[in-house]
């Protein structure tokens, strides 16, 4: 252990800010849930709403168990839209994701936490499952402390512009391209 005297920053300004996490590669999810573990440290409320996640188990459902109450997770829908095995129609999809909005929506009407994670929406937008006013308006009822991170491949250009910290993650390289299952712990 060091001896260092640790400072901890205070911002002169508190402000919520609107971040996008984008792009092909892997990291986006799991970059959403290092947010919230952080935000854990300075005992603020993270609530991550997910879209199109019900059919496959993911380890963050029962991890974010562990930082209870701090942080609480909603899955929501019946997996990708459109991916290969899934049965789904797209009407049921967009069902599903209209709904989570709704959820959404009271979140940000009754500013239930400090970092709000919508995680896998700009695929949910790509995909007409919500639409890009729906997105807009909820982007306008978030109460100017509360953090927004809003994660999947192809954000929109125009959220990507309202946004304050957008990244991008490239794919390098991906296991699953020498064929490698998904990992336990890495891959969900
Ligand atoms: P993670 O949840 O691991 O942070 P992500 O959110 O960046 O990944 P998604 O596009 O949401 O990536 O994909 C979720 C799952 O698909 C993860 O298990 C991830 O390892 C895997 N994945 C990511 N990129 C690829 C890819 N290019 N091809 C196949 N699977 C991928
Ligand atoms: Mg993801």
């Amino acid at each position: 252990m060091s001896d260092v005297p640790i400072k901890k920053l205070e911002p002169k300004i508190r402000q919520g800010l609107v971040v996008i996490l984008t792009g092909n590669g892997k990291g986006k999810t799991t970059s959403a849930l290092g947010m919230a573990l952080r935000a854990c440290g300075h005992r603020q409320r993270t609530i991550i709403v997910q879209f199109m996640k019900g059919d496959l188990y993911s380890g963050e459902w029962d991890g974010v168990e562990l930082l209870a109450p701090l942080v609480t997770l909603h899955h929501t829908g019946k997996g990708f839209c459109g991916i290969e095995g899934n049965p789904y129609p797209h009407s049921e999809h967009r069902a599903n994701a209209q709904e989570a909005l709704l959820l959404v929506e009271d979140i940000l009407r009754r500013d239930q936490c400090d970092l709000l994670i919508l995680d896998e929406i700009n695929n949910a937008l790509q995909l007409a499952l919500v639409d890009l006013e729906q997105v807009k308006a909820l982007l306008a009822l978030r109460p100017p402390h509360m953090h927004l991170v809003l994660t999947g491949r192809d954000a929109h250009p125009e959220l990507v512009a309202m946004a304050d910290t957008v990244s991008e993650v490239r794919e390098i390289k991906h296991a699953y391209r020498r064929h490698i299952e998904p990992q336990p712990g890495i891959d969900f």
